[in-house]
C-alpha cells in the first residue's frame, strides 16, 4: 500500500513553535564551515585542547569497573560524586555550597531553557545585558518574556541602573567573565554591587560562567555565587575546559529553585547521561583541570594577542574593539554608518567570516558591531583574515 501525504505538509504547529527562530550563528556556520573560509564566526573551542587520551582511558576505566551503573538510567539531579566535586570547587571565600544545590544538565544551554520554563511567564520582564549571549535570548524567547536591556558601558553591566528597570522583573541574566559576545568582564566592585542590589530588590541573579576559568593572566575573578549562594543562580559548563561534545553542564541554585528545575528536567530528558558524568568525574577528580586549564589559557592568550596585533596593524582609525583578558571573543565597534551585516556579505565573497553584532541585542540592535572569535584559526590565517577585513573597512570609513 502506498500512503500519500499532502505536499506541503499541512500540520498545525503550536504558536510557540511558529515563532521559534534559528540562531543566526548556526545559520552562518553552515556557510562558513567550508575549509577555504577563514572563519572568525564560530564560538567553538579549539579541538587542539580536547584531552582525547584522558577521555579514552576514563571511558575504559568507568566501563570496566562500573559499566552496569554507567549504562543504566540515573537520578535526574545527577551523579553525586560529580555534584560534590562541583559544590566543593564553588565553596570559596567562606561560602558553603552543598551538592544538593547542584543540578547536572545536558550542556549549560539546557539550564537556560529550564530556567526559562521555571521562572518566566508570558510577558514577564527579563533583564539582560546589552549585548547578551544569543543562545540565552533564544532559549528565554520561547517563554515569551518582555526583554529589558540593562545599561552597560565599556566595563560591562552598570549595577546602579538596575533600580529603574527591576520593578516586577523575574530575573537578571548576567555574564560576568569574558562575556559572550564582547569579551568584557565585570570588576570585583561591580560584582559586589550587583549581588547586593539584586538581593535588595529580591531579583534572581543568573551568573552564566562558561569562560571564567579561561583568564590569560592572574587568578580567576571571584564568583558572585560565592558572594551570595542564597541569591545567585550559577551556571557552569565543561564545554570550554574539557570538551563540548560530551554536553555536560550544571546549575547551582538555592534549594527550592533546584527542586523546580529538577522537575522541569525530569520532564525534558529524565537525566543527563550517567556515563559521561562518571567519565568526567574520573577525568577531573585528581586535579587534571589544574594542569589542563593553563594550557588552554596559554593557547587562547596567544591567539588573542595575534588577533589584537593584526587589528592594530590593519584596522583603520574610527574602528574600536575590546581587549579581552580571557575567553574566546573580541567585540568590534565600527563607525555608525557601517552595517556589519552588509560587511559580512562582502567579507564572505573574500572568504572571511565573522558574526554581525545585531542578533546579540534583545531590543534595539547596534548594527555597526561584530564579534570575532580567534581560538580556532591559526595565527597566520588570523593575520590574513584581519588584513582582508581591514581593507574592506578602510574602503568604508
Ligand atoms: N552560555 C554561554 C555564555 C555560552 O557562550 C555558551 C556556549 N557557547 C553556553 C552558555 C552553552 O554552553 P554549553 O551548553 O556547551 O554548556
Amino acid at each position: 500500500m502506498k500512503i500519500e501525504n499532502p505536499n506541503p505538509l499541512q500540520w498545525r504547529f503550536s504558536e510557540r513553535a511558529s515563532q521559534m527562530q534559528s540562531s543566526f550563528i548556526r545559520e552562518i556556520l553552515k556557510v562558513t564551515q567550508q575549509p577555504e573560509i577563514i572563519s572568525f564566526a564560530g564560538g567553538l573551542p579549539s579541538p587542539a585542547t580536547f584531552p582525547v587520551d584522558m577521555m579514552k582511558q576514563a571511558f575504559d576505566k568507568v566501563l570496566s569497573n562500573n559499566g552496569k551503573v554507567a549504562l543504566q538510567y540515573g537520578p535526574t539531579d545527577g551523579y553525586m560524586p560529580l555534584r560534590q566535586w562541583i559544590a566543593d570547587s564553588l565553596s570559596t571565600n567562606g561560602a558553603r555550597i552543598v551538592p544538593e544545590q547542584v543540578l547536572m544538565v545536558s550542556g549549560s544551554q539546557q539550564a537556560l531553557d529550564l530556567l526559562g520554563k521555571v521562572l518566566i511567564d508570558e510577558g514577564s520582564r527579563v533583564l539582560v545585558e546589552t549585548p547578551s549571549y544569543l543562545g540565552a535570548l533564544q532559549a528565554f524567547s520561547v517563554y515569551r518574556p518582555e526583554f529589558m536591556s540593562v545599561d552597560t558601558d565599556e566595563h560591562g553591566l552598570i549595577p546602579s541602573s538596575l533600580d529603574k528597570v527591576a520593578q516586577g522583573a523575574r530575573l537578571l541574566y548576567a555574564l560576568p567573565n569574558f562575556q559572550n559576545p564582547t569579551g568584557r568582564s565585570l570588576s570585583v566592585e561591580r560584582r559586589l554591587e550587583l549581588v547586593e542590589t539584586c538581593a535588595r530588590l529580591g531579583l534572581p541573579l543568573i551568573e552564566d560562567d562558561p569562560y571564567g576559568a579561561l583568564s590569560y593572566k592572574g587568578d580567576p575573578m571571584p564568583k558572585m555565587v560565592a558572594m551570595n549562594p542564597e541569591g545567585v543562580i550559577y551556571m557552569g559548563s565543561f564545554s570550554k575546559v574539557l570538551t563540548p561534545g560530551i554536553r555536560l553542564g550544571y546549575v547551582v541554585a538555592p534549594l527550592p529553585l533546584v527542586r523546580r528545575l529538577e522537575l522541569a528536567k525530569q520532564a525534558a530528558d529524565l537525566h543527563t547521561a550517567q556515563l559521561t558524568q562518571m567519565v568526567v568525574h574520573e577525568v577531573i577528580k585528581d586535579g587534571f583541570l589544574d594542569q589542563h586549564i593553563p594550557t588552554i589559557r596559554e593557547l587562547y592568550g596567544n591567539q588573542c594577542q595575534a588577533m589584537l596585533k593584526a587589528m592594530e596593524e590593519h584596522f583603520p582609525a574610527g574602528v574600536t574593539w575590546t581587549k579581552p583578558e580571557g575567553g574566546m571573543f573580541i567585540w568590534v565597534t565600527l563607525p555608525k554608518h557601517i552595517n556589519a551585516m552588509e560587511l559580512l556579505d562582502e567579507a564572505i565573497k573574500q572568504k572571511v567570516a565573522f558574526v554581525p553584532g545585531a542578533p546579540f541585542y534583545a531590543n534595539e540592535p547596534e548594527t555597526n558591531t561584530l564579534r570575532l572569535s580567534f581560538v580556532t584559526v591559526a595565527p597566520d590565517r588570523i593575520h590574513t583574515g584581519i588584513e582582508i577585513l581591514g581593507k574592506l573597512l578602510a574602503a568604508r570609513v
